[in-house]
């Protein structure tokens, strides 16, 4: 058996300007289907979630942008290279102490699997979802 992963989570967005790293407090994840999530990464939103204190940027934090995509909520991608990177519900008074970040981002080993899928309701007309996993309707 492997051994667990404790170290921090890093990343990079696909030019690299912008490097981070991140507390690791979970090894898993979830795969959101809403219709805001897919336009905005192109597909489903696969995520693991982390401390939002713990998020240091190694680089490139002046090339992160943010972009508010409800009330509540913001979303962080790269202003060079346009990587989806953060979900953040920064004005939410009950979730703004974690932020998720991009599966896609993360150097390997990533540690974590994806465990669920999300608002699957809003899910694409163009794939299914069949690997197993629970479903959910919200979060
Ligand atoms: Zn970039």
């Amino acid at each position: 058996m492997a051994a667990k992963n404790t170290s921090d989570f890093t990343g990079r967005c696909l030019c690299g300007a912008v490097a981070f790293r991140a507390a690791r407090d979970r090894d898993h994840a979830d795969a959101c289907h809403c219709g805001q999530c897919r336009r905005w990464s192109g597909n489903f939103w696969a995520s693991v979630n982390v401390p939002s204190a713990s998020l240091k940027f190694e680089s490139g934090e002046d090339s992160l942008r943010w972009f508010r995509s409800s009330d509540l909520v913001r979303r962080g991608f790269c202003k060079k290279c346009g990587s989806a990177l953060f979900w953040h519900a920064d004005r939410h008074k009950d979730h703004a102490h974690r932020i998720a970040i991009a599966l896609g981002a993360l150097d390997e080993p990533t540690g974590v699997k994806i465990t669920e899928h999300i608002f699957v309701a809003d899910k694409g007309d163009y794939y299914d979802i069949n690997d197993g996993l629970p479903q959910k309707q919200t979060y």
